[in-house]
């Protein structure tokens, strides 16, 4: 088959990335397609563990800080108006959120993170680092061995899977058209835009490209004059069946669902791409959940999955803007859940109006290449 079709915009790549940054272009008038591997491919979308997380995010990347603030800050009106607008309810709360500390080395290694982060957020953010006795009169179900936490009034989460299937939902409701089973192999430039070539053989002409493809954006970005350096990174998650409630609100490692369900996670492994679960890890996690809650110990692990993050060598997001061929943009980020309000807001906004503020400078893979 071989179609030819003309854009103001391409997405390459329909995960969370690709998807907010689309509905946020389609909601500004432009007329977009996604396009998009398809259920073959690795994605990180399908399996993330659902925080709107602040607390740990630009440690050593002040930028970084201060674009996750805007977006928690940006996430209540966002989750509103994507209910309105597609009829799903996100089940976000932002009633802040832990980070459970289970010796006394751990806190104090926390103390400084966050000491780092309120100044990398230029004082924007803030914390409270909790002991064990006033954490157990706010949860009477915490263990002995939790030593104390920090908590972040800024952190929250959300129903990860309803928030991709409403950016699906909204941006074809606003005339976009998603395209799957189309993986691009191909980028030139053609006149003043692009030529997108899929596998099928199907060609694309758009003023604007925008590289969203999560992993595979390594090899994408080369073709129009950009880096992309993120390999995956593995993470484990275990769900257990539903139970009474005990925590209103996330920590980093476990957080219970409206349904009552609780998700554990928060490994981290370098497997190259292998999305196995491993018995050690489950274990592993399965143990610190039940050292911060041992009334966890009774409750059946009805399901695990492992999924692949999208991470670059410092952790930090690669936003950047091709020189070499203006319209052509990347993005690609470990923390697509949390940033989806700045997505489909201030980012799409930026693509829209023809380029990155210079304030995004500090994300651009440049800073690899000192
Ligand atoms: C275990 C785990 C836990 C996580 N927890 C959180 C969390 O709590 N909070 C948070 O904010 N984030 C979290 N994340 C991260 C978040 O899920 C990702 O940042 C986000 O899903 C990345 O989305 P993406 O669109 O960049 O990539 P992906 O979801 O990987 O999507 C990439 C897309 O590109 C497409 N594609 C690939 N190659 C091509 C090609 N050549 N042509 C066309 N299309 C192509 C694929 O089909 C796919 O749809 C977690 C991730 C994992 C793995």
């Amino acid at each position: 088959m071989s179609i030819s079709t003309t854009a103001d915009a391409v997405i390459v790549g329909g995960g969370l990335v690709g998807v907010a940054i689309a509905y946020g272009l389609v909601q500004r008038g432009l007329d977009v397609v996604i396009l998009d591997e398809g259920d073959v491919a690795f994605r990180a979308s399908r399996g993330n563990f659902g925080l709107v997380w602040v607390q740990s995010k630009g440690v050593g990347m002040p930028a970084y800080a201060q674009w996750t603030r805007r977006s928690s800050d940006l996430w209540p009106e966002f989750a509103e108006t994507v209910r309105e607008d597609t009829g799903i309810d996100l089940q976000f709360s932002r009633n802040g959120g832990y980070q459970f500390c289970l010796s006394e080395k751990e806190f104090q290694d926390r103390v400084r993170m966050m000491d780092t982060l309120v100044e990398a957020s230029g004082g924007t953010f803030t914390y409270e680092m909790m002991r064990r006795g006033e954490l157990a009169d706010r949860l009477p179900e915490l263990g002995p061995d939790v030593v104390g936490a920090s908590f972040s009034p800024h952190d929250g989460h959300v129903n990860s899977l309803r928030l991709f299937r409403a950016m699906h939902v909204g941006f074809q409701k606003h005339g976009g058209t998603y395209t799957p089973n189309s993986r691009v192999t191909d980028i030139t430039r053609d006149g003043d835009g692009f030529r997108i070539a899929t596998e099928k053989g199907d060609i694309y002409r758009s003023a604007r490209v925008v590289l969203a493809a999560g992993n595979a954006t390594r090899e994408l970005a080369p073709m129009v004059g950009l880096e992309a350096p993120v390999s995956p990174q593995k993470g484990q998650i275990l769900v257990t069946a539903k139970t009474s409630p005990f925590l209103d609100c996330p920590t980093a490692q476990l957080r219970q669902t409206g349904e009552g369900s609780v998700l554990i996670g928060d490994s981290k492994e370098e497997s190259g791409f292998e999305d196995m679960t491993s018995p050690e890890t489950i274990k592993m996690l399965a143990d610190r959940a039940v050292a911060t809650f041992p009334a966890l110990q009774k409750v059946r692990v009805v399901r695990s999955w492992a999924a692949l993050r999208v991470m670059t060598p410092d952790g930090f997001p690669v936003y950047g803007q091709s020189e070499t061929h203006p319209g052509a943009f990347v993005a690609c980020l470990h923390s697509g859940v949390t940033l989806a309000a700045a997505h489909v807001g201030p980012m799409a906004d930026a693509i829209a109006g023809g380029g990155l503020p210079p304030s995004f400078e500090s994300f651009s893979a440049d800073r690899f290449n000192v």
